[in-house]
């Protein structure tokens, strides 16, 4: 009965866990996956959220249903995280926000209430390259895809002139998505200056922000850096969107813990906003799950926990930051052709090699070596003992 249907192509990082799931090499090496692993390549439950758990299950708490937009002190904690405490919308209670299914689920949310309500033309602008999944968010929720320059191929940094002409010569009034931090799968993010001019650009043009924030703390250690785009451009006054994901910076992933906001021009406004959230959210899932959002409310809104994810969140930017110097190191030492500066640069989970599609190949033939064929690498699936394996075998594969 479902011979109309046509075979859809397989999804590009699912097919590198396969390949990697049956190679039975001890050597293997997993770089697809965007998820962080430890010091030993596992996956890392936070002591903070371990934490939490005891006290949820002490708690004893009912497992009744949420509201529609979710757990009321979940949405003013992670408001309070992204925005600041001393933000004016909130301050001002002119901010929408809204739980969701993750940074997916926000982003689903987000394009759905523009496709609906976004006066002029139903599209919207994303970064070339982005990550895989804003492209069928958007069109799955009826916004047409279009894309601005970001990434330069020639020096592996941003292209910052061409990002800034394509956003020049949009439409006047156009939605445009940014990565606020850690630019998937580039790594490459506008300097704090840059932003700036960005800020100005969309003020001229009278554009839209549309922030997709998933790496907030992950990407830098730091709250506040990661947060700068965002918060700079509230102050300057833009009515912007963010999605927000607890996956990484929480070590949340499957408790599938986000949320969506909009800055509005007046409590009046946002309760309007409000009341369409609802609308778009009930006949897609009716009401978020409850279990992350109370983790992330009872680390959030707990001094001493906070202290504490502070400190574990920035261990995870950490080590990868120690293994983007200990692989440019090795690279460097093996006189590997090329220059390999942007892997110290790059910011975040992932990194743009700059490999090519035949090395990729190369590496996953000769050295057991997984990533897609874009050239994109985990930084969180190296570790001590494998990064050295991973240089000399980049290092071989360069040189053909
Ligand atoms: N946006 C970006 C840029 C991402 O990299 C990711 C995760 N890979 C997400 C959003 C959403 O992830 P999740 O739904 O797991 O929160």
């Amino acid at each position: 009965s479902w011979g109309n249907v046509p075979a859809g192509p397989p999804d590009p990082i699912l097919g590198v866990t396969e390949k990697f799931k049956a190679d039975t090499s001890p050597k293997k090496i997993n770089l697809g996956v965007g998820a962080y692993r430890d010091e030993n390549g596992k996956p890392y439950v936070l002591p903070s959220v371990q934490k939490a758990e005891k006290l949820l299950y002490e708690a004893k708490g009912d497992k009744e249903y949420l509201p529609i937009t979710g757990l009321a002190p979940f949405t003013k904690l992670a408001a309070e995280l992204a925005y600041g405490k001393e933000s004016i919308p909130l301050k001002e209670g002119r901010l929408a926000i809204t739980q969701s299914i993750s940074g997916t689920g926000a982003l689903r949310i987000g394009t759905a209430f523009l496709a609906r309500f976004y006066p002029g033309a139903k599209a919207i602008y994303l970064p070339s390259p982005t990550w895989g999944n804003h492209i069928p968010i958007a069109k799955d929720s009826g916004l047409e895809v279009k894309q601005y320059k970001y990434f330069d191929k020639d020096t592996v940094g941003l292209d910052f002139e061409g990002m800034k002409q394509d956003i020049e010569s949009a439409p006047e009034g156009s939605i445009i998505l940014l990565h606020a931090c850690a630019h998937n799968p580039t790594g490459i993010d506008p300097t704090e200056a840059q932003w700036k001019e960005l800020s100005d650009l969309f003020k001229k043009k009278k554009h839209f922000p549309f922030f997709d924030m998933a790496y907030q703390g992950f990407a830098s250690g730091d709250i506040l850096k990661d947060a700068f785009a965002v918060r700079y451009f509230v102050e300057q006054g833009h009515q912007l969107l963010l999605c927000q994901s607890f996956a990484k910076n929480l070590g949340l992933y499957g408790e599938r813990v986000g949320a969506i906001s909009f800055v509005c021009e007046s409590p009046e406004e946002k309760s309007r906003v409000d009341s369409q959230l609802k609308i778009i959210i009930r006949p897609m899932y009716s009401n978020p799950p409850i279990h992350g959002a109370r983790l992330v409310s009872a680390i959030l809104g707990s001094p001493e926990l906070y202290e504490e994810w502070l400190v574990e969140v920035k261990g995870m930017a950490e080590r990868i930051i120690s293994m983007r110097t200990k692989l440019y190191n090795k690279l460097v030492e093996l006189n590997t052709p090329g220059e390999w500066g942007h892997i110290k640069s790059q910011i975040g989970m992932f990194s743009f090699t700059g490999l090519k599609p035949e090395q990729v190949d190369k590496l996953a033939e000769k050295a057991h070596i997984y990533l897609t064929r874009d050239g994109r690498i985990s930084m969180a699936g190296l570790n001590s003992g494998n990064v050295e394996y991973f240089a000399e075998s980049v290092s071989k594969a360069v040189k053909g």
